[in-house]
């Protein structure tokens, strides 16, 4: 394949972008390539600068769960565009959404729109604290909930349950109140509630761990967490931008039917456009101004064009029998994957929940940070490499989640089975 004019387009890029990318991992720097500058895109397709086509298992990071450009969705956005981009004052759109959210969502008896992942968690922490009037919060190693600045304490290292900010520019005083546990511990959970007790506000995870490749909890572990809170008077907060609308149409929660208190949502909710939301008893968000004192606000909030987007998807969803043949087809896709590794004598561990994957490059099981950390990650490289060659564009890091859609029809999964079967013979060499 020919990469030349993404490879221009790249070095434009780094002059005036640093990196030449308005995310990190978009640079493909885990699996030592340069980025692929996209053209266009449809259904499970996309095209890069260079007319190569892939089939995506990208997906945007998760919201294109119906593909890309769904002649419904972009249909309905023609028509909304026509009638204005933005008001900032309410319309009935948001009403909508919200409405598709509370049936859909088991917990969520009111939302909140924001514009991205990242003001979901931000705004449900801050939210927490308000009701609950604690300041301190627990986060999981290996769980990413955005970039603010008291959620950037990552996962992996001894100096991570001190709360040491991970990026420099973050002061210390900002993650002074995040404590951190490894996933799929409880014991760790109950540790800092002895240690903490009343001064927790709530936990915050990802109930389905998706930035450490993808890790379901252990059985117990939600229902253990969820009752750790409740004797402790915090708040347990699932983040459910990635898993929401994806491993079950209620998300994680209904999946293992563990209620949270609160949710944060994205991703999926947008269906392509930038949208967050969070969710919760009715009891707990009537702290939210104007309804109560707990401050938060956007000047695009709830946008025309977004809920459009949102209320599409969601609605597309709601077909019935479609979740259940995208999740029975996501399992095709993964069996495929984990027999051809088989044959090919790699080991791989696999994983899925609903319509999110990961192949791991271990033969040991992935619990959490620390064994999702053991996986191969140059084998992982070289596998996306093979991949790649072979037209199917997979996550560019070992340690991010694949995803599906039901634009993704058998004859797709076949090809892409067919290439990764190549792929591992390659790999076995
Ligand atoms: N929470 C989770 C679980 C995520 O996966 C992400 C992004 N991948 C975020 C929060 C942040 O969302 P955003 O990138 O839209 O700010």
């Amino acid at each position: 394949m020919k990469y030349s004019n993404s490879k221009k387009l790249f070095d434009a890029a780094q002059k005036v972008i640093p990196g030449g990318v308005n995310s990190p991992v978009r640079a493909f720097r885990a699996v030592g390539e340069q980025p692929l500058f996209i053209d266009r895109a449809e259904g499970a397709f996309v095209w890069d600068a260079d007319g190569n086509r892939y089939i995506d298992y990208v997906l945007s990071w998760g919201p294109l769960i119906l593909g890309h450009a769904n002649p419904g969705v972009v249909k309905a956005l023609q028509a909304a565009a026509k009638r204005g981009t933005s008001y900032g004052a309410p319309t009935a759109l948001e009403t909508e959404l919200a409405e598709l959210v509370t049936e859909m969502v088991p917990s969520a008896e009111q939302v909140r729109f924001v514009n991205s992942g990242t003001e979901a968690t931000m705004s449900v922490l801050r939210l927490a604290r308000a009701y609950t009037g604690r300041d301190k919060i627990i986060k999981l190693q290996g769980n990413y909930h955005g970039h603010a600045d008291f959620l950037l304490v990552q996962a992996g290292s001894g100096v991570a349950t001190l709360g040491l900010p991970d990026s420099p520019g973050v002061p210390q005083g900002a993650t002074q109140d995040t404590l951190t546990a490894p996933f799929n511990n409880l014991e760790a959970i109950e540790t800092l509630f002895k240690e903490h007790g009343d001064e927790i506000a709530g936990i915050i995870l990802e109930p389905v761990a998706g930035n450490m490749g993808v890790i379901p909890p252990v059985e117990g572990y939600l229902e253990g967490l969820r009752n750790l809170c409740a004797e402790h008077g915090a708040l347990l907060i699932f983040d459910e931008v990635m898993t929401g609308f994806r491993v079950a149409l209620g998300g994680a929660q209904e999946y293992y039917g563990v209620m949270p208190d609160l949710t944060a949502l994205g991703k999926v909710i947008g269906g392509g456009l930038p949208v967050g939301a969070y969710a919760g008893r009715r009891e707990i968000m009537q702290t939210v101004a104007p309804a109560g004192p707990m401050y938060q606000a956007g000047t695009l909030s709830g946008n025309p064009l977004a809920m459009t987007a949102g209320i599409e998807t969601l609605r597309a969803l709601l077909e019935p029998g479609i979740f259940d043949e995208l999740v029975e087809e996501t399992t095709r896709l993964c069996e495929g994957i984990g027999a051809a590794a088989e044959t090919a004598n790699v080991p791989v561990f696999q994983t899925q929940v609903g319509t999110m994957f990961c192949t791991y490059f271990t033969d040991q099981p992935v619990t959490d940070w620390d064994s999702a950390a053991k996986s191969d990650t140059k084998k992982y490289a070289r596998f996306f490499q093979a991949m790649l060659e072979r037209g199917v564009y997979l996550a560019p890091s070992q340690f991010e989640a694949g995803f599906f859609s039901t634009a993704h029809t058998p004859e797709i999964v076949v090809v892409t089975i067919q290439a990764a079967q190549t792929a591992f013979k390659e790999l076995a060499k």
